[in-house]
């Protein structure tokens, strides 16, 4: 069976772009594979901005998110990175055999160091490193990415090969698994949706604070008037349609967009429907998780320890691999 490894920086509770993008995913592939989920603390040190009194509350919000979106512990292990110390130890024998120079074509680190031009830190430049052992360390042949990460994962590839010619057949090249979702816009209809941009609609919103931001979204600029027909195809609210909605309703709206037979605010109410449809019950189940952190942290502990057998073993051979014994 393959085994799939992907991460999630703890950015607190999640939002519907994370859910859609990815989440949903995650909770499909566990019945598939053998799949280790990690909510990547470390990674999150890179940041410009690191709120560390914070950050315990975040990893604890983004588990529970996890959870409640349908992670099975029996199905999966889901795991705290910093909690398995063979993470960042993978890393600096993998940063020995990582080509510099693909480093700096990273498109992620040209974009990240701009934005954080006064704190472009060597953990922004390794992060595709850190990467690479938080993926090989499992041995996964599987990882699930959008078009923006297949960067990170060509690099990775090239690091296991050169591992591998230097000190033997250790790690296997691990592929891609595109994801299908397309790429989920914020309310604004610009940007991706994210949680520093204050465009997000989140999990744990009420079906009224969803309506709220919903109301206000932007959508094709065309329809000035409620008799102006419109283009579905650059419309947000359409592409949530297609995730959200039944297919009876993404052809109603459609169409119904494109006569004019529907305004704007009836095709955000039936998106509404479908959207409370989808994440009343991943709201429930959080409401009920957070009520209850000690059970939360317990499956976080159990994902460590699952996680840590697998890492203590794949490590003891790379070291074995490289020559490095303990005394
Ligand atoms: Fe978007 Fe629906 Fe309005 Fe068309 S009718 S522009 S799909 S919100």
């Amino acid at each position: 069976m393959d085994t799939v490894f992907s991460g999630i920086q703890p950015t607190g509770t999640l939002h519907v772009g994370n859910y859609l993008g990815a989440i949903r995913n995650w909770v499909s592939m566990q019945d598939r594979f053998r799949c280790f989920y990690s909510i990547v603390d470390y990674h999150s040190l890179t940041a410009d901005v690191v709120d560390a009194a914070g950050l315990p509350e975040k990893v604890f919000d983004a588990a529970v998110d996890l959870l409640a979106c349908g992670l099975d512990p029996k199905k999966c292990v889901l795991f705290v990175q910093s909690d398995v110390s063979e993470h960042t130890e993978l890393c600096w024998i993998l940063n020995t055999v990582a080509p510099k120079g693909e480093l700096e074509r990273m498109t992620q680190y040209k974009d990240k160091a701009q934005k954080q031009a006064d704190n472009i830190n060597v953990g922004l430049f390794d992060y595709p490193v850190l990467q690479t052992a938080d993926i090989v360390l499992y041995k996964a042949t599987r990882v699930p990415v959008g078009q923006d990460q297949l960067q990170h994962l060509e690099l990775a590839r090239e690091i296991v090969r050169r591992f591998n010619a230097k000190f033997g057949e250790t790690f296997p090249e691990p592929q891609a698994i595109m994801s299908t979702a397309p790429k989920i816009l914020g309310l604004d209809g610009n940007a991706k949706m994210s949680k520093s941009l204050g465009n997000t609609i989140n999990l744990r919103e009420s079906p009224d604070e969803i309506w709220q931001k919903l109301r206000p979204a932007v959508t094709d600029p065309a329809r000035v008037k409620r008799t102006d027909p419109g283009n579905p195809d650059i419309c947000n609210i359409f592409t949530l349609h297609k995730l959200f909605s039944t297919p009876d309703v993404i052809e109603w709206s459609a169409g119904g967009c494109r006569t004019a037979a529907i305004g704007c605010i009836d095709c955000k109410k039936k998106l509404h429907e479908g959207m409370v449809r989808e994440l009343a019950p991943i709201r429930e189940r959080a409401i009920t998780l957070a009520a209850h952190p000690d059970d939360v942290w317990d499956v976080l502990r159990d994902g460590a320890r699952r996680a840590s057998e697998v890492a203590r073993a794949t490590m003891e051979e790379v070291r074995r691999r490289v020559g490095v014994r303990r005394s």
